[in-house]
């Protein structure tokens, strides 16, 4: 498929018309994770790893009023700050990550979290995934944040085939404005985790089910699908 052909054409106005109608549905989606620079959105996501939000934002007070800067990271005493973090889970690799992210940061960005996706995936801990999202939250950069729940519903929406993150990214960012980019992560990341489940998605209840080529893949029973809706918060 061309840029120009008719199918690529169709494709655009229709991810276009989902992107506004999840832009209605969730109008205020936002992290749910807790920050207030790009110091502590960087570590509060290496945290999420393998954990809920939830989790993450019950240390993060702790943890950021311990270590305020890159430097306090980097010479953190290891024993004290996996006391702090364990709760979140794989605490040793993740206390390795945020000492390394504190000594990277101080040797080669000042002390300063660096605002370029090329800089950001060369810090410990930080994939292309965690990059984004510091850039589309904590700087206003746009960036698509291709996660489970972002993945699969691009894929049910027909926007990709694809199950690499990187390659997702790519094809969606074909067809949506850039300047969308960050609220439509958090739109796609509200509505998987509320409505389109990795299984048994709520067809039956869900508002994008005349624009979704995969409806039917859940129940699309009205009282059936409602039971599965999963209302929130999720933080
Ligand atoms: S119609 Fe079904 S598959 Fe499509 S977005 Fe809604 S819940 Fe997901």
């Amino acid at each position: 498929m061309t840029a120009e052909s008719p199918s690529h054409t169709a494709l655009v106005r229709r991810a276009r018309r989902i992107n506004r109608e999840l832009a209605l549905l969730y109008p205020d989606a936002h992290t749910e994770l807790n920050f207030t620079s790009p110091l502590e959105l960087l570590v509060a996501t290496i945290l999420s790893a393998q954990t809920t939000d939830k989790r993450v934002n019950m240390v993060t007070p702790t943890l950021f009023a311990r270590y305020p800067t890159a430097a306090d990271y980097a010479a953190a005493d290891r024993g004290e700050m996996e006391k702090i973090i364990q709760s979140t889970g794989f605490y040793r690799a993740k206390t390795n990550s945020l000492i390394g992210l504190g000594q990277a940061l101080c040797d080669r960005f000042g002390g300063e979290v660096p605002n370029k996706l090329k800089d950001l995936v060369t810090l410990p801990g930080v994939g292309r995934k965690t990059a984004n999202v510091v850039l589309g939250n904590a700087f206003g950069i746009p960036g698509i944040t291709v996660d489970t729940h972002f993945g699969r519903l691009a894929r049910r929406f027909g926007w990709t085939t694809s199950l690499d993150p990187e390659k997702v990214e790519a094809d969606v960012a074909t067809l949506i404005p850039r300047k969308d980019w960050t609220d439509l992560s958090q739109r796609m990341i509200w509505h998987g985790r509320r409505v389109c489940h990795a299984r048994r998605p709520a067809c039956g209840a869900c508002a994008l089910a005349r624009l979704c080529p995969s409806y039917g893949e859940g129940p699309t029973d009205p009282e059936v699908a409602a039971k599965l809706v999963k209302p929130g918060p999720f933080s």
